[in-house]
């Protein structure tokens, strides 16, 4: 393997205590990683960081989502970018789909949320898809929400897309490769300089054939970042 892969580990809302963070971290730390791999662990605010100051170094910690507000203020329940920064966050997950859900996110407010990082040291990991598996890939929603990731570029900001098809997350069903390779090669045809990972049931069961994507750049892994022994096996691939 020649060029560098992105590998983001997305614990979601995991682990339930401070006590499990801990063993959880002494887990990741007895991995050998390699280093074709630059691996980001994104993990819930209150963890950032504990985990930063006790995960070895060569893990980057990311946090899941960014606020809307920058530097201080009166914003009740809110975190702002310099916040997650000052206690070891180097990226951010931006619009996953369970947080545009939850939060009930426009593209308005996911282009905020970008705007905000240009004003940061927080690197965004852009996370787009579609709906079902069973639904047509709607290429026309992948434009617009890879429009304002080239946009982010055209300012400079260095920007990751996450390609993460709902139907995908969290239900062991991986997207057909050839769909893969079709939706990521639409998006590099988009901005060349994009960097694409796909998301959606990543595991060691599938990490060898989705290593045979030689377009991907990488992958968001969700559930099977809990799990250390599946996580040693992707990461040592
Ligand atoms: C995710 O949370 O971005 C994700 C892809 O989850 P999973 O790997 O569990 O499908």
């Amino acid at each position: 393997m020649s060029k560098l892969k992105i590998i983001g580990l997305n614990w979601k809302m995991n682990p339930l205590t401070l006590s499990e963070v801990k063993v959880l971290v002494e887990q990741y730390n007895q991995i050998q990683l390699n280093p074709n791999y630059e691996v980001i662990v994104f993990v819930p605010d209150c963890y950032l960081r504990y985990v930063r100051e006790n995960l070895k170094n060569e893990y980057i910690v990311g946090a899941q989502d960014v606020g809307n507000y920058n530097g201080v203020g009166a914003f009740t329940g809110e975190v702002s970018l310099q916040m997650i920064c000052s206690v070891g966050a180097q990226y951010s997950l931006v619009g996953h789909s369970e947080t545009r859900k939850i939060r009930n996110l426009s593209e308005k407010d996911i282009i905020q949320k970008l705007d905000s990082c240009q004003n940061s040291n927080i690197i965004p990991i852009l996370c787009i898809g579609y709906g079902q598996l069973s639904d047509q890939i709607d290429l026309e929603l992948i434009k617009v929400q890879v429009i304002s990731a080239t946009k982010y570029l055209e300012s400079n900001g260095e920007i990751i897309i996450a390609f993460e098809p709902v139907g995908s997350i969290g239900t062991g069903k991986v997207l057909e490769y050839d769909e893969i390779i079709r939706v990521v090669g639409f998006i590099k045809s988009i901005d060349s300089r994009l960097k694409v990972i796909y998301g959606g049931s990543v595991s060691d069961q599938n990490i060898n054939n989705l290593n045979q994507i030689d377009i991907l750049d990488g992958y968001l892994i969700g559930g099977a970042s809990l799990k250390p022994k599946i996580l040693k096996t992707v990461l040592t691939h």
